[in-house]
């Protein structure tokens, strides 16, 4: 792709940090055969400077073997030179695959998905994020003027995210103080996370370049409003036609969408301590705020865990083309892998059992009694990262997603993460604001 300068080997970990090693450009095609050695205790760090207990001793090394179909480049400008990255798998020392590596957990569980059901994933990260510094001014939200402040950014951002390779949709002001939002094309699902990790990290470059600081941290402060991360996911057959929608369905869905929106359901607890992994997650999450608090599914419904989004426009073909569930509870402190591979694990199991999808819910859960919502199988999502890691633990199906060791060093890790919380809540807005 390119000979000169460096090119980063780019990996994300267990707390969904991009972590890094430069290589010399015209060194990469040797290093796409024997990778580079990285300390396996390193997937025990926390986002911080922190590392929690593990078993793995000082000699024990993964090697991170770029995966070259990701090699990609942020655009430079000219104060900036450009910055050329691709994406690893990790490996073992004889060349397997890495049992605690998150890209591998996502793609073994689309891989999985595809042999068992003929339909491949499509999916689209849709990000928030909030600006500071260089003179933010509060403007009204998804005012003309919050777009006009940032319009330079805004514009910049779109052209170095178009030059890493992404097909930006939109990108506008949305509700909170300084927040911002960004929408790209469906892909692949595999794909859609890769380019998941590389739009974060384009628009914090894009941001520094500018002298403003981005953050897609899940809760600014207390009364912030919330940054989701809304995964658009749709089935696709084999000429990659969407079959996610049956007009006699379910909420619109063919019965293999609809068996997969159960499954993920089904499994809500785990899967959410997997896509909203930080103490700061649960203080985005909850009823009224548009985050989602509840295990539910409705049409459009944007208190629902899972939003069926019907495609628009008159004509059906082309709804049947754009109909995607939009998964809500997810949030820019997951790894894209590890928050993909969970829903598709989930799904895979609602597929396996022919879990039928409850009647859509039309209204927010929370203004529903106790009644309405045991009537009407509503179940609430887990109100912080401790209750979030003890249902992961207590599935004793999500159990079976990932390898052993992986597992306990992901609860570990979120474990530790929820004491320091405990410790001092007041602080840890900012902690997760500087790192994510
Ligand atoms: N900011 C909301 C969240 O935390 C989402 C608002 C929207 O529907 O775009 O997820
Ligand atoms: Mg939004």
């Amino acid at each position: 792709m390119r000979d000169d300068g460096l090119t980063y080997l780019l990996w994300s970990d267990l707390v969904g940090v991009t972590r890094t090693r430069g290589v010399p450009s015209r060194d990469l095609d040797r290093r796409a055969r024997v990778g580079l050695g990285w300390a396996m205790a390193g997937q025990a760090l926390t986002p911080f400077t922190d590392i929690v207990a593990n078993d793995w001793g000082p000699m024990d090394e993964a090697r991170q073997i770029p995966d070259m179909a990701t090699q990609f480049i942020i655009p430079g400008d000219d104060a900036n030179p450009s910055i050329a990255g691709v994406i690893c798998n990790s490996m073992t020392a004889d060349g397997e695959p890495w049992e605690c590596c998150v890209r591998q957990f996502c793609a073994r569980a689309l891989a999985d998905l595809r042999a068992e059901t003929g339909f491949d994933l499509m999916a689209s990260f849709e990000h928030e994020f909030t600006l500071w510094g260089n003179g933010q001014d509060p403007q009204t939200p998804f005012s003309f003027a919050a777009a006009r402040q940032r319009h330079r950014f805004l514009e910049e951002t779109e052209r170095l995210l178009d030059g890493a390779g992404l097909v930006v949709e939109t990108l506008e002001p949305e509700y909170g103080l300084g927040q911002y939002e960004v929408s790209v094309a469906p892909e692949p699902a595999l794909r859609a996370a890769d380019h998941a990790l590389v739009l974060r990290e384009t628009v914090r470059e894009s941001a520094r370049r500018q002298g403003l600081k981005a953050s897609f941290t899940p809760k600014f402060a207390p009364d912030a409003v919330g940054n989701g991360v809304h995964l658009h996911l749709s089935l696709a057959d084999p000429e990659r036609r969407n079959v996610t929608a049956d007009p006699a369905g379910p909420a619109g869905l063919s019965p293999m969408a609809a068996a997969f929106a159960a499954g993920v359901l089904a499994h809500a607890g785990a899967v959410v301590a997997l896509t909203a992994p930080s103490p700061v997650s649960y203080r985005r999450l909850g009823p009224h705020h548009w985050s989602c608090g509840f295990a539910a599914l409705g049409v459009q419904n944007r208190e629902a865990m899972l939003r069926v989004i019907p495609g628009a426009g008159p004509d059906p073909a082309a709804r049947a083309r754009g109909f995607n569930i939009e998964y809500r509870p997810c949030d820019a402190t997951a790894s894209p892998y590890l928050a993909l591979g969970a829903v598709v694990r989930a799904g895979l199991e609602g597929i396996r059992r022919g879990l039928e999808a409850p009647v859509p819910v039309g209204r927010d859960p929370a203004d529903m009694s106790g009644e309405e919502r045991a009537r009407a199988g509503i179940r609430p999502l887990p109100a912080t990262l401790a209750e979030a890691a003890d249902a992961l633990e207590a599935d004793r199906v999500a159990a079976g997603w990932m390898a052993p060791r992986m597992r306990a060093t992901y609860l570990a890790l979120k474990r530790w993460e929820a004491e320091r919380d405990a410790a001092g809540p007041e602080a840890s807005f900012a902690r997760y604001a500087a790192v994510y």
